[in-house]
């Protein structure tokens, strides 16, 4: 029996998939010894810091990463970071294979003036400091504004603005941050604009997610239906499914009846950003459009204009992801998830390719190296390894079980480490 070593970097939906891929490929023959390492205290990844919180079902694939690791040979090292404290050639060196799970990190710019200014940031800030994401418990998220603007017809853009335009209570039911839950208390925000810079025909957002519109409680959603009906003209009589899907959602919102509320979430087809405008914090944004300028006065613009993958020293990067042919970086190295493709499809589209990443890594096995592993590499004193995970992840689900919320995020490290030593 030959038992492979393979490390994993990044414990998000990628790299589980690609764990779990590997699990299913042991046969009589061959075995692999599955350590994965993360940079933060807790894994998951996206799911705990990206999804948006009043989607809970979306994070019930937290159950299958469990499963994954419950493997008896599959190991969490988490608070552990390579590139800084391991480098990968160390750690190439020990496996007979590295999977880079990092994701896409960075938010990309918009490379207009103004984007600099105070009131103007990421939602790749934005979305995990709402999700308690310790790197971003400090950022300053300007709310004392009554008009926010997000930029972008993705998912990512439309999960930005609803938070920004739900009625803070109806976010206590879940696990957003206590911090921003208190922040949207507070917020003066009651107008948020989601602009494209193409017509509806083209936003990359998802039927579903529009078909949840009409049916937020506490929010008007406006659109003008003269937008969607110039877009189904432009369609054509046989638009793709995904498109026509999109047209009809969307015709449901601009024909929804409008109420009395006191928030409301406007769509902008066709406007270009073509300059965020004031002297020390955001005032407003100039767009460009088919009938002109037009500006948006503003206290806070938030960017979900796609993501980038953020490097490790020693892997090869070009145009915001990692160097690859199918997976493959180079001999031992392969790549997954959104650091490979870049940032698109949805959590599930990680399995199918991290099956195909790894049928491939099989088929490049030689003779195990038996070379040791990272125990013998870090000098942490607090490795947090899945008992550790499993009491911090059970101590958040007690605190939250008082509050009616699945979980009670702990967002400090030293939180993390306090419970993870007990
Ligand atoms: P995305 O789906 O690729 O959308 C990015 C949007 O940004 C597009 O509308 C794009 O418009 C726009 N954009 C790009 N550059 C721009 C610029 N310079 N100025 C103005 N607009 C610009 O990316 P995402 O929203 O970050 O989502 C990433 C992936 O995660 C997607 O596959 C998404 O479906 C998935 N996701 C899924 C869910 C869910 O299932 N609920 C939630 C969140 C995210 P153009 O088309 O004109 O380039």
């Amino acid at each position: 029996m030959l038992q492979y070593k393979v490390a994993i970097i990044g414990a998000g939906p990628a790299g589980y998939f690609a764990a779990q891929a590997l699990q299913n490929l042991q046969n009589d023959e061959r075995t692999f010894a599955i350590d994965m390492i993360e940079r933060l205290p807790t894994p998951w990844g996206l799911v705990r810091s990206g999804v948006a919180p009043d989607h809970p079902k979306i994070k019930t694939v937290a159950k299958v990463f469990e499963k994954i690791a419950a493997d008896p040979n599959f190991r969490l090292f988490a608070n552990v970071e390579i590139g800084s404290e391991i480098t990968v050639t160390q750690l190439s060196a020990k496996y007979d294979a590295v999977i880079i799970a990092t994701g896409s990190s960075l938010g990309k710019k918009l490379g207009i003036p103004g984007e600099e200014l105070y009131g103007s940031m990421s939602a790749a800030d934005f979305v995990p400091w709402y999700n308690a994401h310790p790197d971003f418990t400090d950022l300053d998220v300007p709310l004392d504004c009554d008009t926010a603007v997000v930029i972008g017809a993705g998912n990512v853009a439309m999960d930005v603005a609803r938070m920004l335009a739900l009625e803070p209570s109806e976010l206590d039911s879940t696990d957003t941050a206590d911090h921003a839950i208190e922040g949207f208390k507070k917020s003066s925000v009651r107008d948020v604009y989601i602009s494209a810079r193409r017509g509806p025909e083209h936003a990359a957002f998802t039927a579903p997610e529009l078909r949840e519109l009409p049916k937020l409680e506490h929010t008007n959603v406006i659109m003008a239906r003269s937008d969607i009906d110039a877009a189904i003209v432009r369609a054509g009589d046989a638009p793709e499914k995904e498109v026509k899907s999109n047209l009809d959602a969307m015709l449901l919102i601009a024909d929804s009846q409008k109420t009395e509320q006191e928030r409301t979430m406007h769509f902008l087809f066709q406007h270009t950003p073509k300059e965020i405008i004031g002297t020390d914090h955001v005032e407003g944004i100039v767009y460009s459009t088919p009938s002109g300028d037009v500006t948006i006065k503003c206290g806070l613009v938030i960017t979900a204009i796609g993501y980038q993958a953020a490097s490790i020293e020693g892997v090869p990067y070009e145009n915001g992801k990692v160097v690859n042919i199918d997976g493959r970086v180079k001999e031992g190295m392969y790549v997954v998830g959104w650091a490979k493709r870049g940032p698109s499809g949805v959590i599930g589209t990680n399995k199918s390719d991290a099956a195909g990443v790894i049928e491939l890594l099989v088929s490049d096995l030689k003779s195990p190296k038996n070379a040791g592993d990272i125990s013998e590499l870090t000098s942490k004193q607090i490795v947090i390894d899945q008992a550790a995970w499993q009491r911090i992840n059970e101590a958040e689900v007690a605190a939250g079980e008082h509050e009616g919320k699945p979980r009670k995020k702990f967002v400090k490290t030293e939180d993390f480490l306090r419970e993870a030593l007990i």
